[in-house]
């Protein structure tokens, strides 16, 4: 049994504390650092976590938790999952290249799809199986890592996606036979696991913890049939470490049952989005003989946890399990790491926040406490004076459904054609151009103080003209401001909007090198003025050509911020939505005919399991519709939507009411025609023929070609012609050639009608 304050964690952030693995990973991408610098930095950085996370005295330290890119993929390649399109690409290259290859692709090898991690906003690279996948365990990396603890003096415990979530979070490749999933490889993928529990036992592993996220999702009675089976057959291994299986993100459902019955020593539990009493849990045979490690403390939020009330549950907890392993509910890789390195953050807020670092001494803090009760230094959870504000109450309060309605798009859509004038099939792009050096570096000089906020509008002004100058030599319909007033699309909003408090050093992975900086939503939202108005009302003074307005939507910045806890979410949301209906209003009297309202994330907080989603879906919709129906008759109301938000909840999206609806569409364009084919859109599309984060120039033809195939899905009246996404991750070098092929295909069509 494990000593009593038996304490851990899921798993830890990687970036490290100043991001030193973005710049080492651009700096290698560059060919400024060799690969051994890379190398060295990686292992910096686990080492310093092991340290860390042992000296604030956990007794269980996670390991291979690090990643030079993404876990997910690092797993697909530890059994040898190598689709076959990168055998040749990939055959000489070492590990890391191997992981850069399939993360990253070639001009003429396109990289694995990048993928939400349903529930959370990290992304990962899907990992791609089919009949012929030739597995083969590949543990040296993992076996290197678990040596260099030892060598410092610390035994890890080595964590692992399971294997039946790591078949569930890939797809069949191209090369698949029709009908194969991949879970028809789970007999030939738990002989790898076998074999690496044989591998951990030689190493001296005594413990092992396999991830198995999906199963706190939607699953058919035979997925749970293969998990339970999948697992009596790992327990039989006869010289094998104890096996940990988790259940991340949510409720395991009818997955724990199944886990309980089988022979595996330790099973995780979210407790906070999957909390069960300590009853329901006793009432599961087999559980109580289990570990547990409790997962109580939040690893996808930052306030902190109420241990006054956590220390009881855990102590309910104890009363059924003997042996319990005090916990957080998922790994920390969500949460920054330290709240500490804030130094702008209002003092009161610091003192309700638990960034990774809190959350480890919350864990050790609880679990002492558990044998010895609280110490004097426990203090309540501080309340926030500053979080309420009666204005906002009462407006939310007077919101009601005529809010939410527009007249009917059959009458807008003549109205709003008349004010464009529009060609058949225009062209567009999704909203920003490229954060030139100029622009970063006068945003720089104004934090820092050596230009005032005058002339660093003159920066600001000067790029829009250029930005618009650019568009009109390229001969697009509809132009855009080009955002250059944003550092980022959702913090931009939050640092003009109350209720929001931005960080300086919060980052959190999205993927890969991409770190992102959610802003802390603690109180009531308002507006203090206008937040965009001005930049795109001087482009339009610039141009005869009509200026799409940009707002991000309510839904997104909810999605990607941490939220407070106590009010509820879709309360939360219509606070936004007032905001951004607000912004509408000035975007008109600016006049602005065309507004888009970003929605890319509003699949992130669908929830996992089906019973919860129609009730989501109807506040996400209603959301998106206060934010919306404020607009004239006149207005076009433009969404920009990702592929995968359309393939679960494609029914939701036409209620949405927007009169044209933006698709990431690239890597699965196919899928979106199909899907448009079905006539789930009736309103205009505009699904993006490249994609725009990519640095490949697609010529003519191929533009041509996909644009007659969107037409023959959709009609030519109802299309638009536009790039996948966003412009602001490319050089003008890159994107101008690419948008005037567009153009030249788009009139290639329009000829042709
Ligand atoms: N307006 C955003 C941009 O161009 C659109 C990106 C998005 O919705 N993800 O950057």
């Amino acid at each position: 049994m494990e000593p009593t304050r038996a304490s851990s964690v899921l798993g830890y952030p990687r970036i490290g504390p100043r991001r030193e693995l973005k710049r080492a990973l651009e700096r290698y991408w560059h060919g400024d650092d060799t690969r051994a610098e890379l190398l060295a930095t990686g292992r910096r950085l686990r080492e310093a976590t092991w340290h860390d996370l042992g000296a604030k005295g956990l007794t269980q330290i996670p390991g291979n938790t690090f990643s030079f890119y993404d876990h997910i993929l690092d797993d697909a390649l530890l059994v040898g999952a190598i689709p076959a399109r990168f055998r040749d690409l990939t055959r000489d290259l070492t590990p890391v290249d191997t992981v850069f290859a399939l993360a990253r692709g070639r001009a003429d090898v396109p990289p694995l799809e990048l993928v939400p991690l349903q529930g959370t906003s990290y992304l990962y690279r899907q990992p791609e199986f089919d009949e012929a996948s030739e597995l083969g365990l590949r543990p040296g990396e993992l076996l290197a890592e678990i040596a260099r603890a030892r060598e410092v003096g610390l035994e890890i415990r080595p964590v692992i996606t399971g294997p039946v979530s790591l078949l569930l979070l890939g797809k069949a490749s191209p090369d698949a036979a029709p009908g194969f999933t991949p879970l028809d490889l789970l007999d030939r993928m738990l002989e790898q696991y076998e074999a690496l529990l044989g591998v951990l036992e030689e190493a001296g592993v005594t413990c092992v913890q396999f991830d198995e996220p999906c199963m706190t999702m939607e699953r058919t009675p035979a997925e749970i049939d293969r998990l339970r089976g999948a697992y009596d057959r790992l327990a039989a291994v006869p010289a094998r470490p104890r096996i940990l299986v988790t259940g991340e993100y949510g409720d395991l459902g009818d997955a724990l049952p199944a886990l309980a019955a089988t022979g595996v020593e330790a099973i995780g539990l979210d407790l906070v989005h999957g909390r069960r009493t300590a009853a329901e849990l006793a009432a599961v045979p087999g559980l109580a003989a289990k570990r547990l490690y409790a997962g109580v403390v939040d690893g996808q939020n930052v306030w902190r946890t109420d241990k006054f009330a956590t220390l009881d549950y855990l102590r309910e907890l104890r009363a059924v399990f003997a042996d319990v392993v005090v916990s957080t509910s998922c790994t920390l890789l969500h949460v920054p790491y330290d709240v500490h390195a804030e130094t702008d953050l209002p003092a009161e807020l610091v003192e309700s926040l638990a960034f990774a670092e809190q959350k480890v001494a919350e864990v050790v803090s609880l679990a002492h406490a558990l044998e010895d009760g609280p110490t004097p230094r426990w203090r309540p959870l501080p309340v926030l004076p500053s979080a309420r504000r009666e204005d906002v109450r009462a407006r939310t309060a007077r919101v009601d459904d005529d809010d939410k309605v527009r007249v009917p798009y059959a009458e807008r859509a003549p109205r709003q054609a008349g004010r464009l004038g529009l060609p058949t099939l225009p062209t567009a792009t999704l909203g920003s151009f490229p954060q030139t050096v100029q622009i970063r570096r006068a945003r720089r000089d104004l934090a820092e103080g050596r230009i005032d906020y005058a002339r660093y509008c003159d920066y600001l002004r000067a790029e829009i003209a250029s930005v618009i100058r650019l568009q009109e030599d390229i001969g697009l319909d509809v132009l855009v401001h080009g955002e250059v007033e944003r550092n980022d699309m959702v913090q931009y909003f939050a640092e003009l909007l109350d209720g929001f408090a931005a960080t300086r050093n919060g980052w959190v992975q999205s993927y890969g090198s991409r770190c992102v900086r959610p802003p802390i939503l603690y109180g009531d939202v308002a507006r203090p003025a206008p937040m965009t108005a001005e930049w795109t009302g001087y482009a339009q003074s610039l141009t005869d050509r009509p200026v799409k307005g940009m707002i991000t939507g309510p839904v997104t910045m909810l999605a990607r911020s941490f939220c407070r806890t106590d009010l509820a979410l879709p309360e939360v949301a219509t606070q936004l939505a007032l905001a951004v209906r607000d912004e509408v209003a000035d975007l008109e009297a600016a006049g602005t005919a065309i507004i888009q309202i970003d929605e890319p994330a509003i699949r992130e907080l669908l929830p996992r399991r089906g019973a919860d989603r129609r009730a989501y879906l109807d506040w996400a919709v209603d959301t998106f519709r206060l934010a919306s129906a404020g607009a004239r008759p006149d207005t076009q109301i433009h969404t920009h939507m990702t592929y995968s938000s359309l393939q679960v909840m494609t029914e939701a999206i036409e209620e949405l009411d927007a009169d044209v609806t933006n698709i990431v569409a690239t890597r699965s364009i196919e899928w979106v025609l199909d899907a448009l084919t079905d006539h789930t859109l009736t309103r205009q599309v505009a699904p993006g023929v490249y994609e725009s984060r990519s640095g490949f120039v697609p010529d003519i033809d191929l533009l041509h070609e996909r644009l007659l195939r969107a037409v023959d899905a959709v009609g030519v009246e109802r299309l638009w012609a536009v790039p996948d996404g966003g412009l602001k991750s490319r050089y003008t070098w890159q994107l101008e050639p690419s948008l005037r092929n567009l153009v030249t295909a788009a009139r290639r069509i329009r000829r042709a009608v």
